[in-house]
């Protein structure tokens, strides 16, 4: 069956940046899963699965408004080190996960002083053209359950019950 609005849908995919370095890849794990038609996906990615089968292989790539944005240069913050979370020590150049008052976001350390860090809030895909390779696995129809829940059960998917 093709992809269509409520297929569940597996596939691997390789996600590399305009240069060809390898971002992201499912290559050896559990392939992606996700409900086709509930936002779960980037839509420009979601977009290029619509009508696919099990067994296409694909390449899509999308500019940074389709992708994260483009980066922001009013988006250095100087934080309490406190407040960063991921790892113990920190570097300049690592992504860290900063508790917000509007929940938490990923956002990239600049600096490191003795109690404060300057961050940068932009997402750490940010301004990168996004090339993702894609490999169709499976293409299914969604349950009852799934569609009533918004997103997909099974390996792969939400164990919440
Ligand atoms: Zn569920």
């Amino acid at each position: 069956m093709q992809i269509s609005p409520n297929s569940v849908v597996q596939f691997h995919f390789v996600l590399k940046d305009a240069d060809g370095a390898v971002l992201e890849s499912s290559q050896g794990s559990e392939p992606m899963v996700y409900l086709h038609g509930h936002g779960g996906l980037l839509p420009g990615l979601e977009k290029a699965l619509d009508g696919k089968a099990a067994g296409a292989e694909f390449t899509v790539t999308l500019p940074p408004d389709d992708a994260f944005g483009e980066r922001r240069d009013d988006s250095e913050l100087r934080v309490p080190i406190s407040y960063l979370h991921g790892a113990r020590k920190w570097q300049p150049g690592m992504v860290a996960v900063l508790e917000t008052d509007h929940g938490h976001q990923q956002v990239t350390v600049v600096k490191v002083g003795h109690t404060m860090a300057t961050v940068d809030t932009n997402h750490p895909m940010a301004g990168k053209t996004l090339c993702f390779e894609v490999q169709v696995v499976d293409v299914r129809e969604a349950s009852p359950e799934e569609l009533a829940h918004g997103h997909a059960h099974g390996p792969g998917g939400h164990h919440h019950h």
